[in-house]
């Protein structure tokens, strides 16, 4: 068996980021730039009011200015400003060229065709200048920044209208066992209600991806076989619930050996999902996650679902970690990694009841995962230990 990190190593050379592809900016959120893009004009564009108030061309000691009119917000018209004579201006309207100053209205008195001053007067203040965010043809956003919602405003207020992004990868689910059934049925004795299936459109729709399909078999040698090879064809990436385990009925190891998908490796030293498999064909890759719901959801966000990021072009793919200061004891047994569903509050972290792999409970109310690597120890009240931060 190996460890989590060689799993996680070997998961990150089998995937490498797909190629480019050009998108609307309207559809790049949550893609990841493959160029630098550079801005195609300045901003702010012109000097510009950073206030409602006057622009005013300022001579020492002056505190009364002639009125000469106004500017909006989008309007073109130039005003050549002497010494001692002022505009009413508004916020994001163009200053005067030969305006020196602004002044909030707050500050100000307008006595008929004159405004007065109250204060001292600071040359160039609230005048946001030409290019002062950005100069046009400079880098505006590397290559490898992910496009969040503040992102995609930036590139959108220099007028861009395209991006080159990392394409994402076609992704297919196929969900295993013979006790499954989906809601609305009444269950039998013996069955249960299916959810890995929801659980993981959920989690891969959570972090910005789509799906292909979305398959049910029974467990049936053919079945599995022929299912798995129609999603090869039509995907990149295949997920595989259930079935991976040594029972036998368990036949997905088999199914895949038999359609040639070469196996990266199988089985981890860690709890839940010890037995996670991981292989692939053709560039494509194929996870097959055990099927009790918490074990697979984890195997999910430590393995599945850095390859995703990584094959569209994210260059730390890994779940943030981060160090803190865990408020329960918790007894570790044996020498496999594990990851505990947790609760961060108010800066610490508590160990959730109910670790078992069937369990999903605790996992609906976590926020984080505790990490304890194969060679830790239990952990008591006050310890610090790893965090892994759940998107
Ligand atoms: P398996 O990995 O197929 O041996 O399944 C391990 C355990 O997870 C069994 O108790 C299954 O009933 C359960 N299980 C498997 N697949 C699902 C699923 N899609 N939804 C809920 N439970 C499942
Ligand atoms: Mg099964």
């Amino acid at each position: 068996m190996i460890s989590v990190k060689e799993a996680q190593d070997i998961v990150q050379q089998q995937s490498k980021a797909l190629e480019s592809i050009q998108l609307p900016l309207a559809q790049a959120l949550d893609f990841v730039l493959s160029e630098n893009v550079k801005a195609p004009i300045s901003l702010p564009p012109f000097d510009s009011s950073a206030m409602d108030g006057y622009a005013l061309r300022y001579i020492d000691g002056q505190t009364t200015f002639e009125l000469m009119g106004e500017v909006q917000a989008g309007s073109n018209q130039a005003f050549d400003l002497k010494d001692g004579q002022a505009v009413r201006i508004f916020t994001g309207a163009m200053v005067p060229e030969t305006a020196n100053a602004v002044i909030m209205q707050e500050l100000t008195e307008v006595n008929g065709t004159t405004v007065e001053v109250e204060g001292s007067i600071t040359l160039g203040s609230n005048i946001r200048r030409k290019s002062e965010q950005i100069e046009a043809n400079t880098i505006a956003l590397d290559k490898g920044t992910l496009l969040t919602a503040s992102g995609i405003g930036f590139l959108a207020s220099m007028g861009i209208e395209t991006v080159n992004v990392h394409r994402k990868p076609k992704i297919s689910l196929l969900i295993t066992g013979n006790e499954l059934v989906q809601a609305g049925q009444a269950l039998q004795p013996g069955q249960i209600y299916e959810s890995n299936g929801l659980t993981l459109v959920s989690a891969i729709k959570s972090i910005g991806f789509g799906l292909q399909t979305y398959e049910m078999v029974k467990d049936d040698f053919d079945a599995t076989r022929e299912a798995l090879r129609s999603q090869l064809e039509a995907s990149e990436v295949i997920i595989v619930s259930g079935g991976i385990s040594v029972g036998d009925y368990d036949f997905v190891g088999s199914a895949l050996e038999e359609i040639g998908v070469a196996q990266y490796f199988y089985k981890i030293k860690q709890k839940p999902g010890k037995p996670l498999f991981f292989g692939g064909i053709n560039e494509k890759l194929c996870f097959a996650l055990p099927g009790n719901p918490a074990s697979a959801l984890s195997c999910f966000y430590n393995y599945v679902l850095p390859a995703l990021r990584s094959l569209s072009g994210w260059a730390q793919p890994l779940l943030n970690r981060q160090k803190m200061i865990c408020t329960t004891a918790f007894h570790k047994r044996g020498d496999r990694a594990q990851f505990l569903k947790a609760k961060i509050e108010d800066n610490t972290v508590r160990i959730l009841e109910g670790q078992g792999s069937a369990m999903l409970h605790s996992f609906a109310l976590a926020n984080a995962m505790v990490y304890l690597d194969e060679a830790s120890g239990s952990v008591k009240p006050g310890d610090e230990v790893e965090v892994i931060l759940l998107p």
